[in-house]
């Protein structure tokens, strides 16, 4: 029964047509039992293998801003409202940032993304980040994204100008819970975002975080709007709480469900570039080469904003023993 309902939705996203919101629901909801996963890996991995292949995409960032950011997203440590120990500083100089691209491309990411604390950065800092996208550009010759909070039409077209690749800005979560995790500024100005940053013609990276007490709605609403939104690179975070937030004491998700969410998502986005980030070696641990088989076929590399990841090695042995292969 389970089996077949899930071959006919296979062979509907096998066409490209991903699944529809009861649908995603239905999936979110099975149990979590062995012979289940089974079959939905079986079902998600072939839908990954359809569209990308073995082929995983690496990524890498560098905190080019920490902390003392006027936010209170509840799961950051870099909030107003976290108390986190963490580097604080301001906007690193163009060499840094040179110099952490080069360390990305060692580490073999395909793409390097300059990331920044804080609701939006200053016209001055903007004119900085141009200038170093240009410069990596020039003298790394790796795939240079932003990640750098809110943008209005004049800042997304110096960036489309400085040839940035993505532009990246997560929604984070759905709509409704949103409210939940963050007072400070509203969803929609992420929205207002993403569609600013289209209207200028540039590719938006957008994806959220899980494990923050959202709910499987929530989940496929994200999935959905994404899908929506025509987003085509998606970010997947899982919590990995850190003491001093608000969200210190939150429960880790377990992996299966961490795993079903991916697999749901590429179910939904069958075309678009999974990503798994933040997270994935605290929630995942032991499972984490499953996550090609639910459907990801790209990960972060390297450390994270304000938390190490692993050594690059470890992943690339990891995606190796996966049956993947670098992109
Ligand atoms: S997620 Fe971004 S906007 Fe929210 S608190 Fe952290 S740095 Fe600030």
């Amino acid at each position: 029964m389970i089996e077949g309902r899930l071959g006919e939705l296979a062979g509907r996203v096998l066409q490209g047509e991903g699944i529809k919101r009861e649908e995603a629901l239905w999936l979110m909801g099975l149990p979590l039992e062995i012979k289940i996963n089974e079959s939905i890996l079986e079902v998600s991995s072939e839908v990954r293998q359809r569209f990308f292949s073995n082929a995983v995409e690496l990524c890498s960032i560098v905190n080019a801003k920490s902390g003392m950011c006027t936010e209170d997203c509840a799961f950051c440590s870099q909030s107003r409202v976290s108390r986190a120990r963490i580097e604080r500083y301001r906007l690193l100089p163009a060499d840094r940032l040179v110099e952490a691209a080069r360390a990305a491309k060692g580490a073999r990411a395909h793409r390097f993304s300059i990331v920044t604390s804080g609701r939006r950065i200053a016209p001055r800092e903007l004119e900085r980040v141009c200038e170093a996208v240009k410069q990596i550009r020039r003298e790394v010759g790796i795939e240079v994204d932003v990640s750098i909070g809110a943008l209005d039409r004049k800042g997304a077209e110096l960036l489309r100008e400085a040839g940035i690749g993505y532009c990246h800005h997560n929604l984070e979560t759905s709509p409704g819970f949103f409210g939940r995790i963050c007072t400070t500024h509203p969803f929609e100005e992420r929205l207002e975002t993403i569609r600013t940053l289209q209207d200028v013609g540039l590719e938006v990276c957008s994806g959220g975080i899980f494990g923050l007490g959202e709910g499987d709605e929530d989940r496929v609403e994200l999935a959905l709007l994404l899908r929506d939104l025509g987003v085509r690179s998606i970010p997947l975070n899982f919590l990995r709480p850190i003491a001093g937030t608000p969200l210190e004491h939150a429960m880790p998700l377990d992996p299966w469900v961490a795993l079903r969410i991916i697999a749901m998502f590429r179910l939904v986005n069958p075309r678009a570039v999974i990503r798994v980030c933040g997270g994935r070696e605290f929630v995942l641990g032991d499972l984490q080469g499953l996550i090609f088989r639910a459907g990801a076929n790209g990960i972060m590399v390297g450390n994270y904003l304000t938390t190490s990841g692993s050594p690059p090695e470890e992943d690339h042995r990891m995606i190796a023993l996966s049956g993947m292969r670098l992109t």
